[in-house]
This record gives C-alpha cells, structure tokens and sequence, in this order.
C-alpha cells in the first residue's frame, strides 16, 4: 500500500516557522513509528500571490483536492492589505474550503492543566476540558438569498436568509455522530427551535439521522442561546456540540478562548469521502500569520502541531498517535518549555519556536 499523501501549504508570515516544527514530527513518525507520508508542498496566500500574480494556483488547487489531507500554516499580512479582494491572501483560503467543499468545521477546546490560568474562567471551571464543536461551514445565513441592502420605501432595508436543506443538516451531522463515536459518544444538537422554522427542520433532521444511523450516540438538543449559557456555565457537561454557522461561528470562539491563548488552538474542516473512504480534508490553526512577530523565531508552534494531531485521527485513523502528540505538548507545558505567549511575568525565560519543537521532539521519544 502507498504511503498516505500529505499537502503543506505554510503560507506567510509565522506559517512557515510554526510549519517547520510541524515537519520535524513528521519526520519523527516515518523514523520512529513506521508512519511514513508523501508530503508535497506549495503555495497558498500571499507567497503564491508574489510568485504567480494569484493567491491560489490551479495546480495547487488540483493537488489539494488529490491529496489524503492538506495542512495550512497560515495567510495574510500587511504587505497584502491594498491588494484586489479578489487576490488577496484569506481568498486563497476561501477557494481551498469552497472547492474541496469542507462542510464541517472542527473547533476543539481543550485546556490543559498546566495553562488553566490563561483562561477567564476560574480554574476548576476550565481545567482539563475537552470539548469539539462542529459547526457547518458551507451553507445557512452566509450563503442564503435574497440577500443584500434594498431600499424599501423611503429607508433601506438589509436582508440575509438562514436556509438548509435536509441533506446539509444530515451531512454534518453525521460528521458530527462519527466524532462522538470517536470521543464519549456524546452529542447535543444546538439551534433556536423555538423561533425559528430552519431550526425546527434542523432539530427534526439531527434526531432522524440519529435514530436511523447512530442510536448508540446520547443525542441531546438545546437552544443556542442556553447552550452560550452553559458553555460559560460549566462546559464540561459537554463532549461533542454540532451547529449551524452562525451560531458555530460564534459559539466556536466562545469556547476557544475558554482555554485562553491563541497559540494553542487547532482546528479541521471536513468534506465528503473520497474514493479511498477519508475525507476531504484541510487542519490549520485557528490563529493567522501574526505579522507582528513573524521572523522572529519566537511563535508558538502548539496550535499547528495539534492540528497535524487532528490530521492522524481524523484522516488517517491513527487516534493513539495522536494522542501520543498531545501527551507530548501536555507534557513541556506542565515542564514549563513555553513561548512567550504562555508566559506571565516572573515566569522566567521564554522558550523559542525551535525550543518548542525540541522539547516536543524529546517528549515523543520519551512516549516510546
Ligand atoms: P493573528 O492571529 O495573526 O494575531 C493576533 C495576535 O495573536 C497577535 O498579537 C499575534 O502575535 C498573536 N499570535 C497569533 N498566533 C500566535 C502564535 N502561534 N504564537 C504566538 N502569538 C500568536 O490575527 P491578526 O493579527 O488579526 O491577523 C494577522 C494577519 O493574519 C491578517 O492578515 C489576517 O487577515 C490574517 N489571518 C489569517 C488567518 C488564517 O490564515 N487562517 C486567520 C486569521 C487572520
């Protein structure tokens, strides 16, 4: 069997110093575990806007949609900010998420013990959670017509239309069943039933699928607006939330930093199965190119290295692998190896980008 192929795409700014940790474990598993991967790699964002006059290319476009998974640093930066908005850097991104069709976006929240206090929340609120959103990415009212500003009369009128199909609610959630399979089997279905027609439809839909396909699943449904609630409340109570856009956009951020830095968030976006039975599929961190401290070797790695963890259990099966990898980060957080973004004052000297790496490096070693 051929070894499963793997698209880098690192971008700008702290995506390729962040991405080059990423390599390193790479090169770790084919050395260490016998998990060796096809890795190609191109340009995405600006990079490939300074080399090609485009933010995407057709041939990387091609070669993300062959590939078993893509893995994006990230895109954008100032030199970029007066370009066309049809080559700037985020449209690159767009095309990618569009044309692979990544209907399932995976939003993880996971505190770790030893950055609990990074959070907002108090401590034993936020201490080793361990939550997924799914929030569906390619429909509802970001997509919905008619939409626009009309005039009406003497005043203007703005207009967005929430509109699902059954089959775009039962895609995601399915995806979102498969994961709580992966996880405590745990789902609760969020959406404002209560006023809204697209929510009836969705809620009526989650509970079909789930009683035709997955009735090992605990299926819950709650509004979103007393799931924003609870997820402030006490969010432990949660495994696996699935949502509409909208509200996923915004619950998905509320539950990211709940966990406190952005240097530690991971993410993925799911498509349909491929031939092979893996799913399209695109991990990235959920931060950007931050301009502000690209070149200087001082980012942090985590959120681009946990979503190569994301990559092994969702794309390639490998869950114990995974697991491995977040043991390995769990492990220099709490030895205090740490970029200067987990850092509060008197802690001590920061840790650089490659420190990160190496301390990841030598706890994966340690694992075996
Ligand atoms: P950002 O995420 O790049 O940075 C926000 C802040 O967080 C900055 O202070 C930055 O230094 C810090 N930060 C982010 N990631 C970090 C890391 N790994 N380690 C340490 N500190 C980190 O967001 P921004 O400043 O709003 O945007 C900068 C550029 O990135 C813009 O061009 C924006 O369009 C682009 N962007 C791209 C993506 C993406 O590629 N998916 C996402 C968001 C923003």
């Amino acid at each position: 069997m051929s070894n499963p192929s793997l698209l880098i795409l690192a971008g700008d700014g702290i995506g390729p110093e962040v991405m080059a940790e990423v390599k390193r474990i790479i090169d770790w598993f084919g050395a260490r575990r016998d998990l060796t991967f096809d890795v190609t790699e191109g340009l995405v964002g600006g990079c490939s806007y300074d080399a090609h006059g485009t933010p995407l290319t057709d041939a990387v476009m091609a070669q993300a949609q062959e590939a078993d998974a893509v893995l994006l640093g990230a895109v954008g930066g100032p030199k970029y900010d007066k370009l066309d908005f049809s080559v700037k850097p985020e449209r690159g991104l767009l095309r990618l998420r569009k044309e692979m069709d990544l209907f399932s976006n995976l939003r993880p929240a996971q505190c770790f013990d030893a950055l609990a206090d990074f959070s907002s929340m108090k401590r034993d609120v936020v201490a080793g959670l361990d939550i997924m959103i799914v929030r569906e990415l390619t429909s509802g009212i970001y997509f919905g017509e008619p939409r626009g500003v009309f005039k009406e009369g003497n005043e203007r009128v703005g207009i967005n239309t929430q509109r699902y199909t059954e089959s775009e609610i039962a895609r995601v959630a399915r995806s979102a069943f498969e994961l709580a399979r992966k996880r405590d089997n745990r789902l609760c279905s969020m959406e404002k039933a209560n006023v809204m027609e697209s929510g009836i439809l969705w809620r009526d839909v989650v509970q079909e699928v789930h009683d035709a396909e997955y009735p090992d699943v605990e299926l819950s449904h709650m509004y979103a607006d007393a799931g924003a609630m609870q997820l402030t409340r006490w969010p432990k109570q949660f495994d696996v939330i699935v949502t509409d856009n909208l509200f996923g956009d915004i619950l998905s951020d509320l539950a990211a930093m709940l966990t406190g830095s952005l240097g530690m968030l991971p993410s993925a976006s799911l498509g349909a199965p491929m031939a092979n039975g893996r799913p399209k599929a695109l991990y990235e961190p959920v931060h950007g190119s931050a301009p502000d401290i690209a070149g200087k070797g001082i980012a942090n790695p985590i959120a681009c290295i946990l979503s190569f963890a994301m990559a092994l259990r969702y794309s390639f099966d490998k869950g114990d692998e995974a697991t491995r990898v977040e043991k390995a980060v769990e492990k220099v957080l709490a030895d205090g190896v740490r970029t200067a973004d987990l850092m509060q004052s008197g802690d001590g000297t920061p840790a650089t980008t490659s420190q990160v790496g190496d301390a990841i490096l030598a706890a994966l070693d340690a694992s075996l």
